[in-house]
């Protein structure tokens, strides 16, 4: 797993996406060491920043969308597993977006989140959980209150998180 950074050329992408934004070189690396099976960017993307996912072996689509308002925004998602690109293409490319819990859930699925975070975030945005504050901020979803996976998951997390701040 780490080994794959040592190549130069890698770590020029990454230092790439980086400049474009942190979160999105984060999200990146999640992605492509399968932590994350899909990742969503929700701000626009050019030809670069795509290019340079896609130099890390990571698939990419702009996915239509449409807010309360009826805006439409664009979203690129990416991740290495064809069939994640699928699933999330039909189930909402130009639909509007919403929070039910069946969104939650299908979107927990693909973004990698445990699915007793998910429930518990569904019935109880952000209660109070056990984590530190430093290992919560480096998430992408609210860990629950007794959370058995996200323990499993942080280290990876933090490894990469370091690994990215270092570049
Ligand atoms: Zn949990």
């Amino acid at each position: 797993m780490r080994g794959s950074y040592r190549s130069q050329q890698m770590k020029e992408y990454v230092r790439a996406l980086k400049q474009i934004d942190f979160d999105l070189a984060y999200l990146a690396l999640l992605t492509h060491e399968g932590i994350k099976p899909l990742s969503r960017w929700e701000k626009p993307l050019d030809n670069h920043g795509l290019a340079l996912l896609e130099q890390l072996g990571l698939l990419t689509k702009q996915i239509r969308r449409r807010v309360q308002t009826g805006k439409e925004i664009i979203e690129t998602i990416f991740s290495r597993l064809p069939g994640y690109i699928q699933l999330y293409q039909e189930r909402f490319a130009d639909t509007p977006i919403d929070k039910s819990p069946e969104t939650q859930r299908l979107e927990g699925f693909l973004f990698g989140y445990p699915a007793c975070c998910v429930d518990a975030y569904i019935r109880r945005p952000y209660a109070p959980n056990r984590l530190a504050e430093q290992d919560q901020k480096i998430l992408f979803h609210w860990a629950c209150t007794n959370c058995k996976m996200t323990p499993l998951l942080l280290p990876a997390y933090k490894m990469l998180h370091d690994l990215l701040n270092s570049y």
